[in-house]
């Protein structure tokens, strides 16, 4: 029994071996990831310049969020969380306590396929008609409550309510809604029934929703995280480095939209033919090339079309397809998460083969264990890589010696991969290793965050009032 356990070993080497050569590109030293960090850095900074603004693909763009909650805010706030996993109507109730112990009613609406990529009148009317049902069953419809909207798309904001979406990413593709301000196509949507009123105060992305709950519990928090269906990071930068908003005093937050890194080719020589199937095949072809070769939308459609070749060039099963193979979204991200789960991969990866019609060996199952595991580990890494270059860019701007700063994060990636926040965190702290780093995983931050942003927002409003 030892034996044939020693003889196992042995052979689940060789097709680890045999693997790791065949996606040898998707396994990035550590040289190439700090190169992928200085590349971004110049990215951010072409963002960030008046000069190199219009044509720079990592937009960072200004939020107008310059200050985090500073616990005197309170009152009944309603929140919109669209661009996830789940569209979400909230009721967040806000104290002087601080949100820690405020209640939050959430309710999940499902939102068709055919509404995602049908007409912008149709997305909207969906959004009001789900928030009036959300009032009826609260019995608030009578009130005029302050909504905060956490939209997760990249948005051309020019006050903390006005946002005009850039393009749509991830699942989205609804018409005429590109280039418009959200806020009015919401406001739009709800006078077109009626039936109720709200006071819109606030758009945030998710990123930005995720560092200020993070950054209620741990004032150094000033990056925000985002690895789930997409990717996305934020950071606190200094006002006098974002030209495209005028003063130079304090900071504000920017939403780097981190996900289109690449998307003007200076990463071509690092995407391999995966990476690039996966973009001809997707709904925004050319767009969010760094997005598509992390984010949970990708990562198991990224097996699966590794699977697809090896098995082609009879390297796995056989040289045998499937038709549940060849479909695509057939492999899910769950998939991977589960695949690496278990302790040796082996049992759950047959489970998965199988449901997908294939009959694979052994060796097949530990070949897609190790491919779960180089494609989930190149996503940690290309996630570290970028945000060592936002760690280093604040350590710069605040001139101290080592910096100690604070990461809110949230996503289905980074909390339901078994090992992807680990991989990440050990990565950032070998690739920068004069900073002291702490990751906060945020509960519900983009749900929440709208809510802190628009409880905020208020408080200073009232405060012009008074
Ligand atoms: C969007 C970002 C968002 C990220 C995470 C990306 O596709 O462009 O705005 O923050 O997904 O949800
Ligand atoms: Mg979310």
């Amino acid at each position: 029994m030892a034996e044939e356990r020693l003889v196992s070993w042995k052979d689940d080497l060789d097709v680890y071996t045999k693997v790791d050569q065949y996606l040898y590109h998707m396994r990035l030293s550590d040289e190439t990831l700090q190169e992928v960090s200085k590349r971004f850095r110049k990215e951010m900074e072409k963002g960030l310049g008046a000069d190199s603004h219009p044509t720079a693909s990592v937009k960072m763009l200004p939020t107008f969020v310059r200050s985090t909650p500073d616990g005197t805010e309170d009152g009944d706030f309603l929140a919109l969380d669209l661009g996830g996993t789940n569209f979400r109507v909230l009721r967040v109730r806000v104290t002087d306590n601080g949100l820690q112990k405020v209640e939050m009613e959430n309710q999940i609406y499902a939102i068709p396929e055919d509404i995602m990529r049908g007409s912008g009148t149709q997305l909207f009317d969906h959004i009001a008609e789900c928030l009036a049902n959300f009032m009826d069953k609260l019995q608030i419809k009578n009130k005029k409550l302050p909504l905060g909207f956490t939209f997760s798309f990249p948005c051309h904001q020019t006050k903390l309510d006005e946002s005009y979406l850039v393009s749509w990413t991830k699942g989205f593709k609804s018409s005429g809604v590109e280039g418009r301000d959200v806020v009015s196509l919401i406001r739009k949507a709800i006078q077109r029934r009626g039936d109720f009123d709200i006071d819109i105060v606030a758009v945030v992305n998710d990123t930005v929703g995720t560092m200020m709950t993070c950054g209620y519990d741990d004032q150094n928090c000033e990056i925000g995280l985002i690895v789930g269906t997409g990717t996305n990071a934020c950071y606190m930068e200094e006002m006098r480095y974002i030209d495209t908003v005028e003063g130079d005093e304090g900071r504000m937050c920017i939403n780097m939209e981190w996900g289109a890194f690449g998307d003007d080719g200076v990463l071509d020589d690092i995407r391999t033919e995966f990476d690039r199937e996966i973009d001809m095949g997707s709904l925004n072809p050319g767009k969010q090339l760094f997005e598509k070769m992390i984010s949970g939308m990708y990562m198991g459609e990224l097996v699966r079309l590794i699977l697809v070749k090896m098995a082609k060039e009879e390297m796995l099963f056989g040289g045998k397809l499937s038709p549940e193979l060849l479909t695509t979204g057939r492999f899910e991200t769950k998939d991977v998460s589960d695949i690496e789960g278990e302790k040796d991969g082996i049992k759950k990866a047959l489970e998965v083969l199988t449901r997908l019609g294939l009959q694979p060996s052994q060796e097949d199952c530990v070949a897609t264990h190790r491919i779960c595991q180089i494609v989930s580990t190149r996503s940690a890494n290309l996630c570290a890589a970028t945000l060592a270059a936002v760690l280093r860019r604040i350590k710069e701007n605040k001139g101290e010696g080592r910096l100690r700063s604070t990461i809110g994060v949230d996503g289905s990636v980074y909390k339901k991969h078994p090992h992807f926040a680990k991989r990440l965190h050990k990565t950032v702290r070998r690739l920068v290793p004069d900073c002291d780093v702490r990751f906060l995983r945020s509960e519900d931050g983009s749900g929440k965050g709208a809510a802190m942003v628009t409880a905020v927002a208020y408080r200073l409003a009232d405060q012009h009032r008074a």
